[in-house]
């Protein structure tokens, strides 16, 4: 065993005795190599505490002082790219090649919204001539934010950017699946500038360290990104506590596949959208909804390149597909091909352990057929590396399926016709409808999901507004009549 993680509180790792301890594991090869020690409510309190005390500091800053710590950040953080790529993938089973770029993305987070929080400006209301009255936007306070174990830095990294640009403090709970590349990140983040306190780090389970912080009296909003379960246990405590609460939660999208499109590209799109980052990831494309006249050709063609990704180490740049983050993830992944065939689903590949990987929690990517959208496997987000096909018969019928499900987080489209592309996007209920691309993240764009797939948008102005105040401020322009009470 190599390390101990624990929290990190005002720029420091905390000490590493006592406490509830959980084994880290290698998704690679099934070797204990590390022990997490679990934050109570006692070091989740410090924690916030923390938070609290820098508050004042960072948020009074000015926001060019600000802004140059979070540019000396991005540069900090992308100057250990090959380093926290490195630890991302052990930790994860994420391909190396894959998460790299990620990695660089992570960093600019803090580039792109502290260029946002350059921006942010009031209003003026000059309609009631005696008055001038105007807005200005604060900073919102001590934020808790958590974050989910499939793209820690990537993830953790739009939680912390997010709030931290406009001047708040926070206290950030990673996933205690992968918890050690967020600790490093937040020490890089240290050495290049970021004062005490501002960003502090709480590791553990979500029932005991995570509900601590979210619960905590001394929050003031809460950021969260991952399943749609905790998320509603999240929203719950938030609103008994009167504290808003940004939502990014789970998705089960469809990716529609007209007869008239690029079908070089939709296979390559189709692919990626379903099996990258191990087919875990929220906006996976995990319903893929063909037409009938391209079906057999289509589905042929998915399934013979799905066969043939390289699955192996994920440090080896050659890997396309590596392990499953956790057990308890393949097996709950694995358990669905049973849930499938129960209901008529045919499984048409995968599912196995590759020969020659005889430890890690590897499993070929899996690819199914289904008889129709009311299937679990259709409504039930897996989360993992299995693609789902249903054939339709014209577009009111593929728009409906992609619209029958309790998510919305994103949804794709392949065509070349514009009537075709413009009717999804019109009609189809999600946050972010992709048209010949597969997940195109704009950054100052709104990202979030309709229905059970969240509540509220990251991007540019939806993100200041969440982790901002508005406060209207009015002054007479000259001595206006007051009534005099008690004259
Ligand atoms: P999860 O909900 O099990 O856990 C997410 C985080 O919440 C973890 O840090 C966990 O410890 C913590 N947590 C759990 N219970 C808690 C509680 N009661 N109080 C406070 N914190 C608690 O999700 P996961 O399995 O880590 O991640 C996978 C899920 O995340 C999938 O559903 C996926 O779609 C979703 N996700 C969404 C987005 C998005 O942007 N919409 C991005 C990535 C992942």
């Amino acid at each position: 065993m190599s390390e101990i993680v624990t929290s990190l509180i005002n720029g420091r790792r905390v000490a590493a005795d006592g406490g509830h301890q959980l084994p880290v594991v290698d998704p690679a090869s099934e070797a204990v190599t590390g022990v997490l020690r679990e934050a109570d409510a006692a070091e989740v309190d410090a924690a916030v505490s923390a938070a609290r005390k820098a508050f004042d500091g960072w948020s009074n800053m000015s926001t060019d002082r600000r802004n140059d710590i979070l540019y000396a950040i991005d540069s900090h953080l992308r100057a250990h790219g090959d380093e926290l790529a490195e630890l991302e993938a052990r930790t994860t089973g994420l391909p190396i090649a894959g998460i790299r770029p990620l990695m660089d993305r992570a960093a600019e987070n803090f580039r792109r919204f502290a260029e946002v929080a350059s921006t942010v400006s009031g209003e003026t209301y000059t309609q009631n001539a005696q008055f001038l009255t105007y807005t200005t936007r604060e900073a919102k306070g001590v934020g808790a934010l958590i974050a989910p174990w499939n793209a820690p830095l990537a993830l953790g990294s739009m939680r912390l950017a997010t709030c931290i640009a406009f001047g708040n403090t926070c206290v950030l709970k990673p996933s205690e699946q992968t918890p050690e590349s967020t600790v490093r990140m937040v020490e890089l983040m240290h050495e290049a500038g970021l004062p005490e306190g501002v960003v502090n780090i709480v590791n553990g389970r979500g029932s005991v360290t995570g509900e601590a912080l979210t619960t905590h009296a001394d929050i003031d909003m809460i950021g969260f990104t991952g399943g749609t379960t905790t998320g509603k246990r999240i929203m719950a405590a938030a609103g008994a506590a009167l504290k808003p609460a940004i939502l990014e939660l789970g998705g089960k999208s469809a990716a529609i596949v007209a007869p008239d499109a690029d079908l070089d590209r939709a296979i390559d799109g189709t692919l990626l959208a379903i099996y990258a980052s191990n087919g875990q990831q929220c906006l996976g494309g995990s319903r893929i909804l063909v037409h009938k006249s391209i079906a057999d050709r289509f589905i042929a063609e998915f399934v013979a390149r799905a066969r043939k990704i390289r699955i192996g180490n994920p440090l080896d740049p050659q890997t396309e597909f590596g392990p499953l983050a956790f057990q308890g993830h393949r097996d709950h992944i694995l358990s669905y091909i049973d849930v499938a065939r129960r209901e008529g689903v045919e499984v048409l590949c995968g599912g196995e352990r590759p020969a020659g990987l005889d430890k890690g929690w590897y499993v070929e990517p899996i690819v199914a057929l289904a008889p129709n959208n009311r299937t679990r496997v259709c409504q039930e987000e897996i989360f993992g590396p299995f693609a789902t096909f249903l054939i339709y018969s014209d577009l009111d019928e593929a728009i409906a399926i992609a619209n029958d499900s309790a998510f919305g987080l994103v949804s794709y489209v392949w065509t070349r016709d514009l009537s075709t592309a413009m009717a999804c996007s019109r009609r189809i209920r999600a946050g972010t409808i992709w048209v010949n691309t597969p997940m195109m993240r704009e950054l100052r764009a709104p990202f979030g999901g309709y229905r059970e797939s969240g509540v509220g948008r990251d991007g540019a102005r939806h993100s200041a507004d969440f982790f901002t105040e508005a406060k209207t401020t009015s002054i007479p322009l000259e001595d206006t009549a007051i009534r005099r009470l008690g004259a």
